[in-house]
């Protein structure tokens, strides 16, 4: 469903990509592993055309997307993302933020998107949150709005990007869980950038190890997780422990 070929970005004269090539297949999910500063959320962002990139090609559903406004556009009705700071609307409800982008961009029929939303809000336990607004909301709250929103969508494949990074520990687990769910139960094709080791172990088919914004392993998770291909993902790991 998505291939990525040669790719090579920079920020000014910092080259933070280098030579990116792999792909994700539909209904896999891969998880993208690598210390801070590495480029995962480089990477990720690029993927759905919020950085331009220098050189190389970016394959979705076969065909090359050409960075026009218009294929970007497009292509994020198809890429669904989640980040670290949940960027809510603050001046909508909750479930306002959830229908906009359905009703608005994607045109669709409001009572069903509205009908819709109010079960996908009920299938994270946050029904009764609906009129509420984001700053009445905690962390996971707002985290899993954030989720929902980028589920009403209907996307093919979602990218998360530590999604639990700025969250309380007794509020993690749950965000965790819905994204679970969303793997074993949906088999929904994503790629996720995390620091919780377990729950890269428990959800990956395949890990991507970045280091220095190259790819220095791609290798199926059980293997990466019991015998690390490279010294420095061995260090990694340890570093996780
Ligand atoms: P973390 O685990 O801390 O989130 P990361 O792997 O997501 O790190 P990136 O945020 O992709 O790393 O950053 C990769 C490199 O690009 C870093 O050296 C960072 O300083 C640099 N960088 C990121 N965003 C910008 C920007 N907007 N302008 C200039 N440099 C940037
Ligand atoms: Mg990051």
């Amino acid at each position: 469903i998505l291939n990525v070929k040669e790719l090579n970005k920079a920020y000014g004269k910092k080259q933070v990509l280098h030579d990116i090539n792999f792909s994700v297949a539909k209904g896999e999910v891969v998880t993208l592993l690598g210390p801070s500063g590495s480029g995962k959320s480089t990477l990720i962002r690029t993927i759905n055309g919020l950085e331009d990139y220098q050189s190389g090609q970016i394959f979705f559903q076969g065909e090359e997307v050409v960075p026009t406004e218009k294929n970007l556009q497009k292509l994020r009705q198809k890429i669904g993302m989640v980040f670290q700071s949940y960027d809510l609307f603050p001046n909508l409800s909750v479930l306002d933020n959830i229908t906009l982008g359905p009703v608005k961009v994607q045109k669709k029929d409001k009572k069903s998107v509205e009908s819709e939303a109010h079960e996908l809000l009920k299938s994270v336990g946050l029904n009764e949150f609906a009129s509420a607004y984001p700053r009445q909301l905690s962390g996971g709250q707002k985290q899993r709005v954030a989720i929902v929103r980028a589920l009403a969508l209907h996307p093919e494949f979602m990218l998360f990007d530590e999604v639990t990074a700025s969250l309380d520990p007794e509020m993690v687990r749950g965000i965790l869980d819905i994204i679970i769910g969303l793997a074993k139960n949906d088999h929904m094709t994503m790629i996720v950038v995390t620091h919780e080791m377990n729950f890269a172990k428990q959800i990956a088919d395949r890990v991507l190890f970045l280091e220095n914004g190259q790819i220095l392993e791609q290798t199926p998770a059980d293997k990466f997780f019991s015998n690390p291909q490279t010294d420095r993902a061995k260090d990694f790991l340890e570093s996780m422990d």
